[in-house]
Formats: structure tokens, sequence, C-alpha cells
């Protein structure tokens, strides 16, 4: 959480968001669906599993990783609409189709609830794959409100955090 709270100083350094309204950093909430190996966050299962691709339990020991992402292991990674990015949803259901388990026959799914340092936000006009950072003077992007998706990007791994494991019924 150090990491996070330093980069968030900086960013509100630059552009005072509290002044604004907002938190500082203009942090948010984001979702964030992954892929659960084991069977952490079922009735009784506190355990992390050691299995290195467990996205789930990875996050939440270490937090989203760029760098591991590119192990396909998805750390929170996607090569997505906005390029090489750590994502996060404003919307539950649209990180639900992201949550899926691999071994365990389970209504249960996990997502993760987390604090995402949005900076400034730079809205990209349409997809841009071939993003590996924000534009020179913003933090992080999303496509335009009215689109259907409200991904948020962020670049770095110190502007997210995972904050709550929440366990929902999947059907
Ligand atoms: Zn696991």
């Amino acid at each position: 959480m150090y990491l996070l709270l330093r980069y968030s100083a900086s960013v509100e350094s630059r552009a005072q968001f509290t002044k604004q309204g907002k938190l500082p950093g203009n942090e948010r909430d984001g979702w964030h669906g992954t892929r659960r190996e084991c069977q952490l966050g079922n009735e009784g299962k506190t355990r992390f599993c050691t299995s290195i691709t467990c996205s789930l339990c990875g996050i939440i020991k270490t937090s989203f990783d760029l760098a591991r992402g590119f192990n396909g292991t998805g750390f929170g990674l996607g090569w997505e609409i906005l390029g090489k990015a750590l994502y996060t949803s404003s919307s539950s259901s649209k990180s639900d189709n992201y949550s899926y388990n691999t071994n365990w026959n389970t209504p249960l799914k996990a997502m993760l609830l987390n604090k995402v340092i949005a900076g400034k936000c730079y809205v990209a006009e349409k997809a841009e794959e071939t993003l590996t950072g924000p534009p020179v003077g913003y933090d992080s992007a999303r496509l335009p409100q009215a689109a259907t998706v409200d991904d948020l990007a962020v670049y770095r791994n110190d502007a997210i955090r995972p904050s709550y494991l929440i366990m929902y019924d999947g059907n």
C-alpha cells in the first residue's frame, strides 16, 4: 500500500484533484475479474495456493504486475483496447466476464475490488491497442463514457492495489 500512496501523492501534487472535490490522485474503485485455479474464497478456504499461474492468489500476494502478465498468467495485464495496461472496470458485470475458475466445479466466482490511481485520464476516441503508457501529460486512459466498455487502463504497477476479494454466485 505504501507504493500506491507514494504514487498517489506524486500525482496529486501535479494536479491537485482534492481541490476539485476528488480523492487524492483521483483515486477510484475498480473491479477486476481474473483466473482462479484453486479454492481460495470457497467456504473455509483461506490459504493461497502455490501455483504460479493462479492469477487470483498471485495478485493478492504481490499485487498486479505488468511484467508477470507477459507470462500469460494474467496478473491484471491485458492486450486489450487501450494497449498493454492493467485494467479495471467501474462495472462489476463487465469484470464478471473475466472471472473464471479452472479446476473446481463450484458456482462461486471471485472478483477483486481495487484502489486505482486514475490521475488525469486520457479519453481515447477509439481503441488504441498499441499504447504502452498514457499519452504525455496523462496518467491513465479510458474510452468515452458513452461507449459500452468502461475499462480504465493504468500503465504502472504502483497505480493499483487489490483491496477486497468478493465471492459471488456466478450462475
Ligand atoms: Zn490460487
